[in-house]
């Protein structure tokens, strides 16, 4: 029998599909007027990222709990028309995944534009973002904008592989999910799994998943810190890996608690993905559960496909 729902959840509804509304809407106004400004001036293929963005924004839109349509995100038809003239594909493809969460492409265009060895020149260039943004103020009592959808990745993290002898190892940068709801999440975990993590980082994730505890081990030569802003700064600050990330990659000094986030959220995930698919030396050297077969793989996988699948038509 189904429940009539409350005027309080009613109103908490209402509430978060404005916030995604109006908060897509900025990011996207704040997308333009940095693309117009010296910050993203000069940087190769910027319509590119700028495409990945539109269709990143639009599809968590799609999926969201009141359905929001590409045309919802802009305070002038005249944008509108322009950025649609110019994107055709993210306003035809939305429907499909993207990737990456927004957070994460505007991650992707910060180290393109600040260089990979500037971890403090990256941070500061998400914190401008950010900061023009201008979000709502903080809901009293609530903690960094709990309930409120926008579009910031909470972590931010880093790796490399400290390897002796090399001076400036490459560095690799990843962000937590910047989406909302258990249905948002699972799609964009899914769909990681499948198109984009390393296999390994795929594996470790879906194992956990289904109660298979079977993590992968890094080289001791693998550094990874994890960052979150301070709303109250606006700085990022150093924070230990949770304990999902523990048993994920064997991260050292890991939190105790459980936090209620599925495997795979985490900013660790993405860039540690990304340091296995460019690092030979790391890959060889990587230790695997006993479990990791190509035949377990294939089957996890076919699972998250079903999954990803059924979601989908939600
Ligand atoms: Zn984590």
């Amino acid at each position: 029998m189904s429940r009539k729902p409350t005027a309080a959840y009613l109103k908490r509804k209402e509430k978060n599909e404005e916030s995604l509304k109006s908060s897509g809407t900025a990011f996207i106004g704040q997308v333009i007027k940095f693309w117009n400004s010296s910050l993203w001036v000069g940087v190769d293929r910027i319509e590119y990222y700028v495409e990945k963005l539109l269709h990143s924004i639009f599809f968590l839109g799609h999926i969201h709990d009141v359905r929001l349509l590409p045309n919802d995100f802009f305070e002038s038809q005249a944008v509108k028309d322009e950025l649609e003239t110019r994107f055709q594909m993210a306003f035809h493809n939305y429907m499909s995944p993207p990737r990456q969460t927004p957070f994460s492409i505007l991650l992707t265009l910060a180290v393109r534009i600040c260089g990979h060895e500037n971890e403090d020149k990256i941070q500061e260039n998400l914190l401008s973002f950010l900061e023009a943004l201008k979000l709502p103020p903080k809901i009293k009592g609530e903690s960094n904008y709990t309930n409120y959808y926008t579009l910031e990745a909470t972590v931010i993290a880093v790796c490399y592989n400290e390897t002796p002898g090399v001076l400036r190892p490459v560095k690799y940068y990843g962000a937590s999910l910047s989406c909302r709801g258990e249905r948002a999440r699972r799609i964009m975990i899914n769909q990681s799994c499948l198109n984009v993590w390393h296999n390994y980082v795929s594996y470790a994730v879906l194992a956990f998943r289904h109660e298979q505890r079977n993590g992968i081990i890094f080289p001791g030569t693998v550094k990874c810190r994890a960052f979150y802003r301070n709303h109250k700064t606006n700085c990022y600050e150093a924070r230990r890996p949770c304990k999902n990330c523990g048993d994920l990659f064997s991260l050292s000094n890991p939190d105790t608690v459980r936090k209620d986030f599925p495997y795979g959220n985490c900013a660790e995930t993405e860039c540690l993905s990304k340091l296995i698919s460019k690092d030979r030396e790391v890959r060889s050297n990587m230790i695997l559960g006993i479990n990791y077969t190509r035949e377990n793989l294939r089957g996890l996988r076919e699972k998250a496909k079903t999954a990803l699948g059924q979601s989908l038509m939600a």
